[in-house]
């Protein structure tokens, strides 16, 4: 496991950059952490540095976005309202690990559709200031080398 200490919006967005620089087709990262946390400060880093044109925002009332200007696709999910419904039978497998980079928020909600292999971050505030962030960082399974690549 990796470990990142951001104290800016910015610099959440550069660990993104880094990211997206060793993305391929099929990564799956799932953003674990409270409202407020950075998931989607983070989830906009990638987008720009995929080259994605449109501006990415919360896609807490249709669950996902997808983003078709950048270098892969963007499938950005806000799992947090299927905690009810849960994520069965919606399709959403389609987007996961095929053919662009896929972030998930709140994936505890969509639990039984993750695969194995995927990127595990956690983004934490730190109670020391308002702006530190604690993120964390583990691959599992074939995405284990990435986290080695990550600095
Ligand atoms: P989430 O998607 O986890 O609910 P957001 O990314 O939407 O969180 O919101 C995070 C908020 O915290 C934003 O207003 C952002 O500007 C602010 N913020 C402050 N410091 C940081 C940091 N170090 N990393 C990410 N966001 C930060
Ligand atoms: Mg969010």
């Amino acid at each position: 496991m990796k470990r990142f200490k951001s104290t800016n919006p910015a610099q959440t967005k550069e660990l993104a950059k880094k990211m997206a620089a060793l993305a391929d087709a099929g990564l799956v990262i799932t953003l674990n952490g409270d409202l407020g946390a950075g998931k989607t400060t983070f989830t906009k880093g990638v987008a720009e540095a995929l080259g994605v044109l449109d501006r990415v925002k919360s896609p807490t009332f249709n669950i996902l976005n997808t983003y078709d200007s950048g270098r892969l696709p963007l499938y950005h999910f806000d799992a947090y309202r299927l905690e009810e419904s849960g994520a069965a039978d919606q399709g959403f497998e389609d987007y996961l690990g095929t053919d662009g980079v896929t972030l998930i928020e709140w994936p505890q909600f969509m639990a039984d559709l993750l695969p194995n292999d995927r990127l595990v971050m956690t983004f934490e505030r730190t109670g020391n200031g308002e702006d530190e962030r604690l993120i964390t960082i583990k691959g599992l399974g074939k995405v284990a080398e990435l986290e080695e690549e990550l600095s």
